[in-house]
């Protein structure tokens, strides 16, 4: 089927691929679903121009996309939630059902789990594809295929918050404005947070950040310092929560600046390389660090905020492209413009 594949760094091409007969096979616990609006996410974009993200690296030509909705068009014969016709969006990642880390509850983190666009697996920027009924969540009418897209990148965003343990009232600080950023604000603002300062070195993402919620302040961190000025509006006492979202070495060393005594750090940027931690400035505030590797349990959660307006991911969707300008889309997504958050491709009906 015509797909969106990545032959090697910085070769795309939108051609006719053979999908293994075993990965088309309904089983009867599947659905098979003809797919909507797929988000470009930057880790497609990453391995599109670098071919690897830390130990993934795309050997063989794959094919991207990984936050998507669409609509079954098949059940398998043991499913009972879903129906054909049902408007769904999917969590990319399949663990192993058996082990031990999903018998945890910890299936994020199975060593054997299946991400869609992370190879070798490929990713669903094609007609179809066949997901299992348990990572496929139905859309209440108020969502949006565009919406429904948007639920993969705040997942990330809800998993963050939730490791944070947010309490009503909380102060925040997210370090960084891209898309992943933003869903965490909102999401902590969702949470309870009463304030959440968004830093970024680029005004017109801070612009964006701004305009999101009435409880976001943007801090540009090239002109002001975010420990400054979080502990002159908090009294001296700092953040209770600080969410790195920007994976860069350098706005990770003073981490722990705006964080309150007894404060939370949440790791949210990918890091390719070992950092600095001042473990000094964590041990006097007795900080508690939480890691976070894409997310478990959200997706209805992240379904239900959209529907109920709790959450508006509207806002974010700042350009949709059509499935035959995919390469297209993913060169100016490439090229990072600033008042672009996410970029969206939809498939032909
Ligand atoms: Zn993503």
């Amino acid at each position: 089927m015509k797909s969106l594949v990545l032959e090697k760094v910085n070769e795309l091409s939108l051609r006719d691929f053979p999908i293994e007969k075993s990965e088309e096979a309904l089983g009867a616990h599947d659905v098979r679903i003809k797919m909507h609006t797929v988000g470009i996410c930057g880790s497609d974009v990453h391995y599109y121009t670098h071919g690897s993200i830390g130990p993934f690296v795309v050997k063989d030509p794959m094919i991207l996309g990984h936050e998507a909705s669409g609509t079954v068009i098949e059940t398998g014969s043991a499913v009972s939630t879903l129906s054909v016709g049902d408007r769904v969006c999917m969590e990319p990642g399949i663990p192993d059902p058996n082990s031990k880390a999903t018998r945890l509850g910890m299936y994020n983190i199975d060593p054997a789990v299946r991400f869609w666009a992370t190879p070798p697996v490929h990713g669903i920027l094609r007609p179809t594809c066949v997901h299992p009924e348990a990572f496929t969540f139905k859309l209440p009418d108020a969502v949006s295929y565009g919406e429904a897209a948007m639920v993969e990148p705040l997942a990330v965003g809800v998993h963050a918050a939730t490791k944070a343990q947010v309490k009503p009232g909380d102060i925040a600080v997210v370090l960084g404005a891209g898309p992943i950023g933003l869903v965490t604000a909102l999401a902590a603002i969702a949470a309870g947070c009463a304030r959440v300062y968004v830093t970024d070195i680029v005004d017109r993402k801070l612009e964006i950040a701004a305009s999101l919620h009435p409880a976001i302040t943007s801090v540009n961190v090239a002109s002001e310092s975010i420990a400054d000025r979080v502990s002159r509006d908090t009294g001296g006492w700092g953040a209770n929560v600080v969410f790195e979202a920007t994976g860069s070495p350098r706005a990770a060393q003073g981490i722990f600046e705006p964080l309150c005594p007894g404060g939370c750090v949440v790791l949210i940027g990918g890091q390719s390389e070992p950092i600095a931690y001042d473990a000094g400035a964590a041990m006097v505030r007795e900080a508690r660090v939480e890691n976070i590797f894409r997310y478990a349990h959200v997706f209805p959660r992240c379904v239900d905020m959209l529907a109920s307006g709790t959450i508006d991911v509207k806002p974010l969707i700042t350009r949709t492209f059509e499935f035959d300008q995919s390469v297209e889309a993913f060169e100016i997504a490439a090229s990072a413009p600033p008042s672009d958050v996410k970029m969206q491709i939809l498939l032909p009906q």
